[in-house]
């Protein structure tokens, strides 16, 4: 591991100033950072400990949350009103990684945790163009089982990994910022960007701008909502495809939908299209797999993962399929 000198703030702004001087990264709990630092992924010359900073989660009576960055995992997922609101964030986070990382792991840090593509951490041995642009990507026609189908570059085919996120798509939420030029609100599905030709880039995060809370606007109908995850191993493994979903039926027929996919791209992906397909639809299979089915049309598999595409339609039917009061629980 590089050294490195380590700083704790005493507020965001305090946080954004260190950061600034030292050309700081943000430690939250540490859960992927200090693996990146071990496999000499990312070296920072300075860590700014903003673990100490909010983790306040305000349940507000318009129905809204704000959940300060710092918070871990493990109590958004436990609080009270986040489970009677929003219960999708809470199992989705609850479907993620093992009860001690959850202990550990901020919201901040969950959000902006690196993909698992194996070649991006094989520093010594592994062409990536994420960790050295311009190198090549060792993924494409290689070991690709967990990569993309969605929104996939030439230069990158690598997932999001997190669960929490997925949720949080689905939800609209609103991420606080503060940087070096000041506060502003983002939301959530312009956080993260696609490939392209600079998979290096992962965020539209400013240089030194720090995640300072996540806010959930009120949405009634996400009471009745879901998160399903598909992978390998029943725990402690990452989504091969996951759903996000909540859904409001009127008399048969859609009034709303949110819904959001896991494990298919580079970014926590929405799925914009079969939303605006479904509304105003009966609340039946058959419409369900139309709009699996035009939401995935643009997939374009790799040489071992072409497995994903019908899943990820399965997996959504299967899940508004249950919202809908008509298949097994997800
Ligand atoms: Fe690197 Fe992306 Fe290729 Fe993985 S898929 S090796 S992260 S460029």
């Amino acid at each position: 591991m590089t050294p490195f000198t380590y700083a704790r703030a005493r507020d965001a702004g305090d946080a954004v100033r260190l950061t600034a001087l030292a050309d700081a990264s943000y430690l939250g709990g540490g859960t992927n950072l200090v693996d990146l630092m071990r496999e000499t992924v990312e070296r920072p010359a300075a860590l700014v400990d903003v673990s100490g900073l909010s983790n306040a989660i305000e349940a507000r009576p318009d129905g809204s949350i704000l959940i300060g960055a710092a918070a871990r995992n493990t109590a958004v997922a436990e609080h009270r009103a986040v489970r009677e609101r929003f219960p999708l964030l809470s199992r989705a986070i609850v479907a993620g990684a093992s009860a001690q990382i959850r202990n550990m792991a901020t919201v901040g840090g969950n959000i902006l945790q690196r993909t698992r593509c194996t070649y991006f951490y094989d520093s010594e041995g592994a062409r990536c163009n994420k960790r050295t642009p311009g190198q090549g990507c060792d993924a494409i026609g290689g070991f690709n089982r967990i990569h993309a189908v969605l929104g996939a570059s030439n230069a990158c085919i690598a997932t999001h990994p997190s669960d929490m996120c997925v949720a949080l798509a689905a939800l609209g939420a609103v991420v606080h910022l503060q940087g070096p030029q000041g506060c502003r609100t983002l939301p959530f599905t312009g956080l993260h960007r696609l490939p392209e030709d600079h998979p290096e880039r992962e965020t539209e995060l400013a240089p030194g701008e720090l995640i300072t809370a996540v806010e959930l606007p009120a949405l009634p109908f996400a009471a009745r909502s879901a998160y399903r995850k598909v992978r390998d191993r029943s725990s402690y493994a990452f989504a091969l495809v996951s759903v996000a979903a909540a859904l409001d039926v009127q008399d048969g027929v859609v009034r709303e939908l949110r819904l959001a996919l896991g494990g298919v791209a580079h970014k926590p992906w929405r799925a914009w299209k079969a939303e605006a397909a479904l509304k105003g639809r009966p609340a039946t299979g058959e419409h369900f797999r139309a709009a699996a089915a035009l939401e995935l049309r643009d997939a374009r598999p790799q040489s071992a993962n072409g497995f994903k595409i019908g899943l990820a339609e399965r997996s959504i039917v299967a899940v508004l399929e249950s919202l809908a009061g008509k298949g097994e629980r997800p």
